[in-house]
C-alpha cells in the first residue's frame, strides 16, 4: 500500500526541508521524496580529512540573507568571516596588479567606463519589482536584449565589456548572451544590487559556516524525524479523485497537496496527469540551468597571506576566473577555491581531468606565483553532470522568458504547488532564497488545506 501524508514534497534541498519543517510545525503530516542518496540539494560537504570539510556546493552568506543566519543559528551552526585580508589579483589583458579595496588599478578610461554602465544598470534594477519583473518599466524592452547586447549599448571599451562578462560569469554561471537582461535587473534587485552580488565583505561572500553549509540542510532534516525518503525521484504526479499520487523509484506515495522543489527544468520532466497547462511547460522549457565547475586545491599552507595577498584574484584568461581563499577557520591548510564558469565549464568539461586540473593550476601559477604549482591535492564537481541538478548555480532566463511566462514561476496548478530558490523574489538563486521560498510555499498549503475555497485560484 502507497504510504500517506497530507502534503508530499519532491525534494530535500534547503527549500523542501524548510516547507516539511513549516508544515509539520502547523500539525500537518508530510512526506519529504528525494532524488539523491543524501539531503541538501546545492549544498554538499566533502571530508578533506582531519576533521575537516571543504563546501562544494553554496556556501556563503552575506548581510540581509536573514533567513538562512536566523535558521543556521537555530540549528547552533556559527559563521565566520571569509578571508579578506590583503591585495587582491588581477590578470587582465595580459598584465598581473594587484588592489585592495572594490576598484582594481586598470586604465581609467575602462574605469569610468564600467562605472557608469554598472551605475546605469544598478539604476535600472531598483525599478524591476521583484514580484512581477514584468511589470518593471520598459520591461518588453529590457527583455527582449541580452546583457551582451545591452553591454554593447552601454559601454565604449571592449576591456569594460569584458570585466562584466566576468561579473557575469561569477554571477551566473553563464556569458552575457545568455541572460535577458531583465533577469540580470531582476536578480540584482533580488540579492539588494549588482555590487552586493559580487562583494566579499558587506556582500553575498561574507561569511562562512563553521562545519560547511551542509550542516544547516543535515541538522534541519534531522530534526523533522522519520519523514524523509531518499533515492526517491519522483518521476510522475497524478491529480485524481481529490488526491494526489507520486511515482517514485522506491514506491508509490499520496497526499492531498504535493510541493515541487526541484529547480524548473528538472520539474519539466516530471510526467503529469493530467498534462500540465502549456504556460507552466513552456516556461521550464526555457529554464536551463548556469555551467559551473566548483574546484578546490589544496596546500600545505596559505602562502599567499605570506605575500600580502588575500587570495582573491579575477583575470580573463583560461582555467579559472575567480578565486577565493577557502581555507578553514584555523588557516591549515591553504585552500584556493576555483570556479570555472560559463563558456570555460563548457570548453573543460568536456576534457580529462588532467586536463582541467593542469588548467584550473595554470590559472592560479599567473594570479599567485609558482608557489601555486604545488598543490597538495585537487577536488572538483561538475555541477553541470549533476542529474539532480543539471547546472547551477541557479536557474537563468534568457529573453522573453521572464515577459511571457513570468506569470508562471509561482502559481500552483490545483494541489501541485512550486518552490525552490527560483521562485523567491528575495536572494532568488541563493540558499536564502531557498528558504524563503520554502516558507512561502508552506503557508500557501496551509491556506489550501485549511480554506481550500480561498487558495483556489
Ligand atoms: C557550486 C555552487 C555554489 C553556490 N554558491 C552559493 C553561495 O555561496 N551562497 C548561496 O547562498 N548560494 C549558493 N549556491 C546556490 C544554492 O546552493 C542554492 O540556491 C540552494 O541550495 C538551492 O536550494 P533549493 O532547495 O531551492 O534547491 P536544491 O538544493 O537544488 O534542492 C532540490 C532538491 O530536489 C531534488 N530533486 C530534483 N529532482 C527531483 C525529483 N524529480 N524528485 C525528487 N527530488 C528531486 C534534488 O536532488 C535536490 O535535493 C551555490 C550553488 C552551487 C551548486
Amino acid at each position: 500500500m502507497a504510504e500517506s501524508a497530507d502534503v508530499l514534497i519532491a525534494g530535500a534541498g534547503l527549500a523542501g526541508l524548510t516547507a516539511a519543517r513549516d508544515l509539520t510545525a502547523a500539525g500537518h503530516s508530510v512526506l519529504v521524496l528525494e532524488a539523491r542518496d543524501r539531503v541538501g540539494g546545492r549544498v554538499v560537504n566533502q571530508d578533506i580529512g582531519d576533521g575537516k570539510i571543504v563546501e562544494m556546493g553554496g556556501q556563503w552568506a552575506g548581510p540581509t540573507q536573514d533567513r538562512l543566519y536566523d535558521l543556521a543559528a537555530s540549528l547552533e551552526i556559527p559563521t565566520f568571516p571569509t578571508y579578506d585580508t590583503g591585495r587582491k589579483v588581477l590578470h587582465f589583458n595580459g598584465k598581473r596588479g594587484t588592489y585592495t579595496g572594490a576598484i582594481p588599478r586598470i586604465n581609467p578610461l575602462v574605469l569610468a567606463d564600467i562605472g557608469r554602465a554598472q551605475a546605469r544598470l544598478e539604476s535600472l534594477a531598483r525599478r524591476v519589482p521583484l514580484h512581477a519583473p514584468w511589470t518593471a518599466p520598459d520591461a518588453e524592452r529590457l527583455d527582449g536584449q541580452t546583457f551582451e547586447t545591452w553591454a554593447r549599448r552601454n559601454t565604449a571599451s571592449s576591456s569594460a565589456r569584458m570585466l562584466l562578462a566576468l561579473g557575469a560569469e561569477a554571477v551566473f554561471g553563464a556569458e552575457p548572451g545568455d541572460l535577458s537582461m531583465l533577469h540580470v535587473l531582476f536578480y540584482s534587485h533580488s540579492g539588494g544590487s549588482f555590487q552586493q552580488l559580487i562583494d566579499v565583505t558587506g556582500g553575498a561572500q561574507q561569511d562562512r559556516f563553521v562545519g560547511g553549509s551542509a550542516l544547516v540542510a543535515q541538522r534541519l532534516a534531522a530534526s523533522l524525524g522519520d519523514i524523509i525518503r531518499l533515492t526517491a525521484p519522483v518521476s510522475r504526479i497524478e491529480v485524481a479523485g481529490g488526491k494526489v499520487t507520486a511515482t517514485t523509484a522506491a514506491g508509490q506515495f499520496e497526499g492531498s497537496q504535493i510541493i515541487v522543489t526541484a529547480p524548473p527544468h528538472l520539474a519539466g520532466r516530471i510526467d503529469y496527469a493530467p498534462a500540465l497547462p502549456a504556460w507552466r511547460d513552456q516556461l521550464t522549457q526555457r529554464a536551463p540551468m548556469g555551467s559551473v565547475i566548483k574546484t578546490q586545491v589544496i596546500y600545505d599552507e596559505p602562502f599567499w597571506r605570506q605575500d600580502g595577498l588575500c587570495g582573491q584574484a579575477t583575470g580573463d584568461g583560461a582555467g579559472s576566473r575567480v578565486v577565493f581563499d577557502n581555507s578553514p577557520p584555523d588557516g591549515s591548510p591553504g585552500i584556493l577555491l576555483a570556479f570555472v564558469e560559463g563558456d570555460e565549464a563548457r570548453r573543460l568539461g568536456r576534457e580529462s581531468l588532467d586536463v582541467r586540473r593542469q588548467a584550473v593550476i595554470d590559472s592560479l601559477v599567473r594570479y599567485f606565483g609558482p608557489r601555486a604549482a604545488a598543490a597538495q591535492d585537487y577536488l572538483e564537481l561538475d555541477w553541470q553532470r549533476e542529474k539532480w541538478s543539471g547546472g547551477c548555480y541557479g536557474t537563468l532566463f534568457g529573453a522573453n522568458v521572464w515577459t511571457r511566462y513570468g506569470h508562471a514561476l509561482r502559481t500552483p496548478v490545483g494541489p501541485i504547488h512550486w518552490a525552490g530558490t527560483e521562485t523567491s523574489t528575495v536572494w532568488a538563486g541563493y540558499m536564502d532564497g531557498a528558504i524563503r521560498s520554502g516558507e512561502r510555499v508552506a503557508a500557501e498549503v496551509v491556506t489550501q488545506l485549511t480554506h481550500p475555497g480561498l487558495a483556489a485560484r
